[in-house]
């Protein structure tokens, strides 16, 4: 028998990233099995799970320690208990997201520019993510809706910049990325296309000729904005992947989001800070949780925040030194985190 893995892809095959997101682990008994852990605990997370259920590439497994119940890839993305608890002031809906509506999947809360929900999947599913209880049915600008975003942004010529988010806008086959941006381009007011994504960091797959070439034809101004919390997410084939982006005209920045037992040191967000500007991405933001239900066991309290960038301000140039800032509803822009006088 010849293993399926030595054949070479055919045209017709799906591009392999489908295949790795197809392939990717999504029962939490399998994830402890590969990792060598105990699992007791297993109806609890299997319990958790029912909910959100558990999504992550077999790739970004490969970057954990086996053994290791504390590891802080593993902790992003197993389901616990923990989520089961219900928490005074964590909420379905901490961000707001729900009043910015525009319809058609798009969100405005800042000046000059707007973000599209392109899609409601993702590579990975994030425990501590603050949409995991978004209605993605109601509001995903789907091939069939987006004729509705497109007419409100070229209506609206304050718009500069197109945030393309979700879910992970990656997660859209190429073709219909680049239906999307040739509708976008044709809009003269806008300028820059950003898109925010974790792909490249969870599936580095995704970041496949065909994506590149996509991305190195679009004629706006490319920011990404990755999504890593931790060092040992960029390993070798992530730094691939940020220097192909790179390559292809984009401007690379990451932000990341501060969680308890994962990266609320100093010397983890240090380490985190040195790695992105090795595969040449800057670190642009650090959030607190946004307190939404299932995830206040991640929660760092802000004082603790405020302390742990300023040691990292005394260690890294200022430009390795994340902002750090919460997003609170109603404001015209992600606020600033700092110590109470
Ligand atoms: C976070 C966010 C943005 C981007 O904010 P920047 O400060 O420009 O990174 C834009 N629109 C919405 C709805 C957002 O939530
Ligand atoms: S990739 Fe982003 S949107 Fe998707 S689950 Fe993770 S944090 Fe949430």
């Amino acid at each position: 028998m010849i293993a399926a893995t030595s054949l070479p892809n055919q045209p017709q095959d799906p591009p392999r990233w489908q295949q790795a997101l197809a392939d990717a682990i999504t029962d939490p008994a399998e994830l402890l099995s590969e990792l060598a852990l105990d699992a007791s605990a297993l109806p609890a997370m299997k319990a958790a799970a029912r909910d959100f259920p558990m999504l992550v590439p077999r790739g970004f497994v490969a970057r954990m320690r086996r053994g290791d119940p504390s590891d802080p890839l593993l902790l992003q993305v197993l389901p616990t208990a923990a989520e089961l608890l219900l928490q005074a002031g964590f909420v379905t809906d901490p961000v707001g997201d729900l009043d910015s509506r525009r319809g058609d999947g798009l969100l405005q809360k800042y000046a000059g520019r707007s973000l599209l929900i392109a899609t409601g999947a993702c590579a990975v599913h994030c425990r501590y993510c603050f949409r995991r209880h978004f209605p993605y049915d109601e509001e995903t600008a789907s091939i069939g809706s987006w004729q509705g975003a497109l007419e409100q942004l070229a209506a609206d010529p304050s718009v500069q910049e197109v945030i393309l988010s979700g879910g992970d806008p990656l997660s859209l086959s190429d073709r219909r990325l680049s239906q999307l941006t040739t509708a976008l381009q044709a809009i003269p007011h806008i300028k820059r296309l950003r898109i925010h994504t974790r792909q490249p960091i969870v599936l580095p797959e995704r970041v496949d000729a065909g994506l590149l070439d996509w991305l190195a034809g679009v004629p706006l101004q490319k920011v990404v904005v990755l999504h890593a919390n931790h060092a040992r997410e960029i390993d070798g084939t992530v730094v691939k992947a940020c220097r192909d982006l790179a390559a292809s005209g984009a401007t690379l920045l990451n932000q990341s989001v501060l969680l308890a037992g994962i990266n609320d040191t100093a010397e983890a967000l240090g380490d985190l800070s040195e790695a992105l500007i090795a595969a040449g991405v800057l670190p642009y933001y650090l959030h607190v949780l946004d307190r939404v239900s299932g995830a206040s066991h991640f929660d760092v309290q802000e004082s603790v925040a405020c302390d742990l960038i300023d040691q990292l301000a005394a260690r890294l140039p200022g430009y390795l030194v994340p902002k750090l800032v919460r997003e609170v509803p109603g404001m015209p822009s992600k606020t600033p985190v700092t110590k109470s006088p």
